[in-house]
């Protein structure tokens, strides 16, 4: 009846030994994909101070007779994989066969166990690896594995646990991870006798990740349309733009039902978002991969938490890809319910004499004429009254829904970014000639990146050619930076795009030349009176994707009547 059989030395050594256990919340992670793979529908989880005291996991998985229930505390002993090409097709959580004994040998231990068709149950104690007693039980079906007092044994050990709070935030951590790889089971998490985590057997993902972070969270993502290419299909879920994080928390790679540490998919997503969220933010994701088994090699860490891709490249150009078009998607998603709001709110006034007076909370009757539009394209900006300016050069208007704050700058930097972008896709070349040509010279290896990239460079505007050696002519600059210093803004120009990511080809080269263009043509002051205003609006609102600039800074904060009543504690 027995599933488990021992692996032969020479297997064993394949599996390359290590640890399993550095701390609670890999004892959580392994004991949760046990059950996992032991095909639970739920699962119980329950920790004590951080774990040191207590973990203890139950679910309703398969169980085990009790022949077995001894059999898993030997090293090596695991139902999953027989010999070493079995390796190569994992697909269930764990194949090591080593983390009931590890974990056995450094606690208290106890593992109570029940195979439904079984009358009753086994319960077999273990501490410091020694077996304490074996004896029949009454259980229901399932398993439930008890660690008491981690490294009991190894005091040295235990001293390097961490404290409680951060031992506990691993603990949580790597179970959201669990939890969105397999939203159709039940979880749920005591800390401390508290309830942390209770989970609903999820239809799909969506709602594994709103009963998880919330539905503020779901909705700050956007489903991807599931791609493939040969040996992998890619699916789930990537941040709107701007919706990102300082850390890496919020970033869940799921490869084969697995949660893993993969930082082949970070390069493509920060250069996909670039332009779509400010520096310094990670996008949020739940990125699922299935890829085929061959292509894949999990035996890297101990934990099987880090894995190592044998083809990363094609991996990598579909995320980025994939993360291009949810970026384009949602911007077109995001600037329908802008400018579908409903009628036109009446129009702006504007005190032009002392703008510091046009931040006022009173509603102001909308003046007798307005400026004529063509009823075929209706002004976006008509959607906002313009009440003035705040800090020099933040807009602060107001709409439908609430108060938007915008940057003029930002603003600025994102019209000239697809204005500079549509002309080069139209073949016209934004360049003033220089009156006086000027030779610059530049270091070796941004010579030779300017050299490569004189097509890229003259489409934006730069008319220079390479004059030997290092230096370089530099006949014309692009319109918007014309008055700019030719040297210093080549310069500077090359070495940001140098810098920006090699998956940007062709078109991506061009438009790192003019983000980097618009950023500086846009660094001065907005100096604007309300019709300069009033057209910033309106041609950030009619840009492709108005929320943010083209190096990522947001354009506009809104904060909703809703959530000013909120802030007010006017509540509802
Ligand atoms: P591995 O998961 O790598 O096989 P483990 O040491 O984690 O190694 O577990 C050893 C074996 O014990 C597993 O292969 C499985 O047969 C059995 N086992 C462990 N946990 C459970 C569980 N919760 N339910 C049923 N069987 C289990
Ligand atoms: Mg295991």
């Amino acid at each position: 009846m027995g599933k488990i059989r021992v692996l032969s030395d020479e297997t064993a050594s394949q599996v390359a030994a290590g640890e399993v256990v550095e701390r609670p919340a890999s004892l959580v992670k392994e004991l949760v994909e046990n059950s996992l793979d032991a095909g639970a529908a739920r699962v119980w989880i329950e920790y004590a101070r951080g774990g040191s005291r207590l973990v203890s996991v139950r679910d309703d998985g398969c169980g085990m007779d009790r022949e077995d229930a001894l059999l898993c505390l030997e090293r090596h002993a695991t139902s999953k994989i027989r010999i070493g090409t079995d390796l190569e097709r994992v697909r269930t959580m764990g194949f090591r066969g080593e983390a009931l004994p590890s974990i056995a040998s450094v606690s208290r231990f106890r593992l109570v166990t029940r195979e439904p068709s079984a009358d009753s149950g086994t319960e077999v104690v273990v501490a410091g690896g020694r077996v304490e007693s074996v004896r029949e039980t009454g259980v229901p079906p399932g398993t439930q594995v008890e660690v008491k007092e981690l490294f009991y044994n190894l005091p040295a050990r235990r001293k390097f646990l961490r404290g409680e709070e951060t031992e506990s935030a691993h603990i949580i951590h790597g179970l959201e991870g669990t939890a969105l790889a397999s939203p159709g089971v039940a979880f749920d998490c005591r800390r401390d006798g508290r309830e942390v985590l209770s989970l609903p057997r999820a239809e799909s993902l969506a709602v594994r990740i709103r009963d998880l972070f919330g539905a503020e969270h779901l909705a700050r993502l956007i489903e991807m349309e599931p791609a493939q290419g040969e040996g992998f299909r890619l699916g789930g879920f990537l941040a709107r733009p701007g919706q990102g994080r300082r850390d890496r928390l919020q970033q869940f790679v799921i490869l084969n039902g697995r949660p893993i540490h993969c930082p082949a998919v970070q390069q493509p997503l920060r250069e996909a978002y670039a332009e779509a969220l400010e520096r310094g933010l990670h996008p949020l994701c739940v990125l699922l991969i299935e890829m085929d088994a061959e292509l894949v090699d999990c035996n890297v860490h101990p934990a099987k938490r880090e894995v190592r891709l044998r083809q990363p490249d094609i991996l990598r150009r579909a995320i980025f890809d994939a993360a291009k078009s949810v970026i384009a998607r949602a911007r077109q998603e995001l600037v329908r319910p802008v400018l579908e709001a409903a009628p036109p709110p009446p129009a702006p006034v504007f005190h032009r004499e002392n703008p510091q007076q046009n931040l006022t909370l009173e509603k102001v009757p909308p003046p007798a004429v307005e400026v004529p539009v063509s009823p075929a394209e209706p002004d976006p900006a008509d959607r906002f009254r313009l009440l003035g300016l705040v800090g020099g050069d933040y807009l602060v208007l107001e709409g439908e829904e609430g108060m938007v704050l915008l940057d003029a700058r930002a603003a600025g930097e994102r019209i000239l970014f697809e204005t500079l972008m549509r002309q080069i896709d139209q073949g016209e070349v934004p360049s003033q000639q220089l009156l006086i040509s000027e030779v610059i010279e530049l270091p070796a290896r941004e010579h030779a990146w300017v050299a490569d990239h004189l097509d890229d460079l003259r489409a934006a505007g730069f008319l220079v050619d390479p004059f030997g050696g290092s230096t370089l002519k530099i006949e014309g600059l692009p319109t918007s930076a014309a008055g700019r210093e030719p040297g210093p803004l080549l310069h500077e120009i090359v070495s940001a795009v140098r810098t920006s990511g090699k998956l940007s080809r062709g078109r991506g080269v061009r438009e790192a030349i003019v983000r980097s263009v618009a950023r500086l043509a846009a660094a001065e002051k907005f100096s604007g009176d309300e019709i300069r205003a009033r057209r910033l609006v309106r041609e950030l609102l009619r840009c492709e994707l108005p929320y943010a600039s083209p190096s990522g800074r947001p354009t506009m904060i809104q904060y909703s009547f809703a959530e000013l009543d909120r802030k007010f504690g006017r509540g509802g």
